[in-house]
């Protein structure tokens, strides 16, 4: 059999990244419809034009601040031998594994920075004021979010020197998840038990949605479970439930708060106060 070469992938980057998020969110979307978790609030019409109408915003205004996507990143920093694994000869599939679970862990802090820092918080909080949980609210970020989460990235990139390839696994695997977990769908509770011991299932990130605090704080991951459950920020179900817990922020409810023009301005409402701890304004503990 015929090996795949890594760099034919490289070649097709943008199909490769398009072809999985369109065939993920597919999917999932079905999925949904034959088994959904929980009934929707807030019409579909308008949460799904206004999230998906934020993916477009911020991929045109990322490209615009970054013309240089992380794959492309990653090749430059191997031409400069920057990062520990170009340093290293290790088996091209350990280097990957290093540097993907790295990449996570990396993930992983800074959405902890999102919830702890205040002005992080005030960007973040845009993901959390979505009412409704479904495979839209994975792609729903405020574009200057995205734009410092890119930088973060590039950073890591940089110190690590993740190849090309592992890149773009990373980020083929990461956006493939995102949908995957915040999908409105009915998972066998026992496939959900086995694969939340390394992966973050829906029913695991559906409580970091929740408007109580201390699970809002709480499953910080969106690829590997494995973050969460060793370092003490996991809370296995909601206290009210998957069908009764209540999804979102109390300071941005209504019909008009899901609307994208609203999005994009909710993190700099003077209602926010910048003093506050940040997660705290759901207001339920
Ligand atoms: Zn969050």
């Amino acid at each position: 059999m015929r090996m795949i070469d890594p760099n034919a992938l490289l070649e097709i980057e943008p199909q490769l990244r398009l072809g999985a998020f369109i065939f993920i969110f597919g999917l999932m979307a079905s999925l949904e419809f034959v088994r959904p978790r929980r009934p929707l609030s807030i019409s579909k019409k308008l949460r799904w034009s206004s999230n998906i109408g934020l993916v477009f915003t911020y991929t045109i205004l990322a490209r615009l601040v970054l013309p240089m996507a992380p794959v492309m990143f990653a090749g430059f920093c191997a031409q400069q031998n920057w990062g520990g694994l170009n340093g290293v000869a290790w088996p091209n599939w350990i280097e990957m594994i290093v540097a993907i679970t790295i990449m996570d862990f990396t993930i992983w802090g800074q959405h902890i920075l999102a919830h702890k820092l205040p002005w992080f918080w005030r960007l973040h909080l845009v993901h959390h004021s979505d009412q409704d949980y479904d495979v839209t609210t994975g792609a729903r970020f405020h574009p200057f979010e995205i734009i410092i989460s890119l930088g973060i990235k590039f950073g890591i990139i940089a110190i690590t020197g993740a190849s090309p390839i592992a890149v773009l696994l990373f980020e083929i695997t990461l956006n493939g998840m995102a949908i995957f977990n915040h999908a409105n769908v009915r998972l066998p509770l026992a496939l959900d038990r086995i694969l939340r011991r390394v992966v973050v299932t829906p029913d695991f990130h559906r409580v970091h949605h929740s408007v109580i605090v201390k699970e809002t704080n709480s499953n910080y991951g969106f690829f590997l479970s494995i973050w969460d459950l060793t370092f003490g920020t996991y809370v296995a179900q909601p206290a009210r439930g998957h069908e009764d817990m209540e999804i979102g922020l109390d300071i941005f409810r209504g019909t008009t708060e899901q609307r994208l023009d609203k999005m994009l301005t909710q993190p700099f409402r003077p209602g926010i106060k910048s003093g506050i701890k940040p997660g705290t304004e759901p207001g339920k503990e």
